[in-house]
């Protein structure tokens, strides 16, 4: 794949008439080796976030071995990975899966039911007998606090019920796990410590021995419109929590960042098509790489690539148009951009490597990108990465 030293470079050299997805690969790296260094515990990365080869290079690169993956497609895509270990951490799986997850070689599994359970023990039974080598996952549902994408309605179990289904996975699992999940983008670390609340009393409920937690994702990465509270502060409530837990000294822990580590890896640049007061319609949108922005009101950073301006130009808040039929590719931001921005003028659209191309489709004829490397530092970082318009959250 083509590098660039950054998007200038990019629209200087062509003036692409595809949106273009620039990665950032070290960035991936970086984020990976920062959690790697400070988690206390495994990391698994959640393979939906992102898949692109370069950026998985780049978190494989810097060390991450364990993955998180919620699909048969996504497992059969990661089991090509050499000396990783995978998780199957979707607490509903078809049967059809659950066997072909096991043939494979994946032991961890999370569940949320005791019909998960069966499905589990009878799927993963052979001749010799039921498997004695399951690591089962009770999934718990947590509180979401200051999460912008909460989960806690559509799994999780709790209460007597929780404590039943552990004392029952207890009886098959070689190894019992808790773990849950306190939604995406979750801006500070009070829900962690929540959530750890919530797993202690449940041991002890269930009276059950615990040899893993699995604290799940939802690290926040930094946006336009958000200053979440350092990792470190993530790190020191989790390790905290697990202090107190009543589990064995050696209780295995993981986590599964994926928005945190690769959100930073990818820019989009777009291209003005026209200009209408304060609204912009650029050639990417809600059925792209922009559904957050749309959906959820996501405010990714923005800046004009495309030429210089004076430095005494103010800048003006605008809303973005996607470029299908349908009303509702709209991205309301405000994104802030130079005022005298206009058509043909190019913007790079910061921080969409998390779910951005994952969920992009291809509605109206459109979702095809073209794709380079770009060497610069991301517009925001929560790594400390000193870059122009400055970190939103200097780390270390
Ligand atoms: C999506 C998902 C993750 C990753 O969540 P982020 O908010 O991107 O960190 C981790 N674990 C499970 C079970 C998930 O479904």
């Amino acid at each position: 794949m083509e590098k660039l030293p950054s998007a200038e470079a990019l629209i200087a050299a062509r003036r692409p008439d595809r949106p273009v997805l620039g990665l950032r690969p070290h960035a991936a790296g970086r984020a990976a080796r920062y959690f790697l260094d400070n988690f206390p515990g495994d990391v698994a990365y959640a393979y939906k976030a992102n898949s692109s080869v370069f950026l998985i290079g780049a978190l494989y690169g810097a060390g991450i071995r364990h993955f998180d993956v919620a699909s048969l497609p996504e497992l059969e895509d990661a089991a090509t990975i050499p000396g990783v270990e995978l998780h199957f951490m979707h607490p509903v799986k078809s049967r059809s899966a659950i066997r072909r997850a096991y043939d494979l070689g994946i032991r961890s599994y999370s569940l949320d039911s005791e019909d998960e359970l069966r499905k589990i023990v009878e799927e993963t039974t052979g001749r010799s007998g039921p498997a004695n080598d399951l690591r089962l996952y009770v999934r718990i549902a947590v509180p979401a606090k200051n999460s912008r994408i909460p989960l806690e309605r559509k799994f999780g179990i709790q209460g007597a019920a929780a404590a039943r289904l552990l004392v029952k996975t207890r009886q098959v699992a070689a190894e019992l796990g808790i773990t849950f999940h306190v939604g995406s983008q979750t801006q500070s670390p009070e829900a962690y410590a929540l959530a750890l609340g919530e797993v202690h009393k449940l041991i002890v409920k269930a009276g059950v021995v615990v040899d893993r937690i699995d604290v799940g994702g939802g690290y926040p990465s930094c946006y336009a419109d958000s200053q979440p509270a350092p990792l470190s502060s993530f790190f020191e409530t989790i390790a905290a929590g697990i202090e107190k837990l009543p589990v064995r000294d050696n209780v295995r822990v993981m986590c599964e960042p994926g928005r945190a580590l690769v959100a930073e890896s990818e820019s989009l640049i777009v291209r003005v098509d026209a200009r209408r007061g304060n609204d912009l319609y650029i050639n990417d949108g809600a059925y792209g790489t922009l559904f957050d922005a749309a959906h959820l009101g996501f405010v990714f950073p923005t800046r004009m690539v495309s030429r210089q301006v004076p430095a005494s130009e103010p800048l003006a808040p605008f809303e973005l148009w996607g470029p299908t039929c349908d009303s509702i590719d709209q991205m309301k931001g405000p994104f802030m951009l130079p005022a005298s921005i206009r058509e043909g003028d190019y913007i790079e659209i910061g921080n969409i490597g998390a779910y951005g191309r994952a969920i992009a489709g291809s509605f109206n004829g459109y979702g095809r990108y073209d794709e380079v490397i770009l060497l610069d530092e991301p517009m925001l970082s929560m790594y400390g990465a000193g870059v122009e318009g400055g970190s939103r959250t200097a780390l270390v």
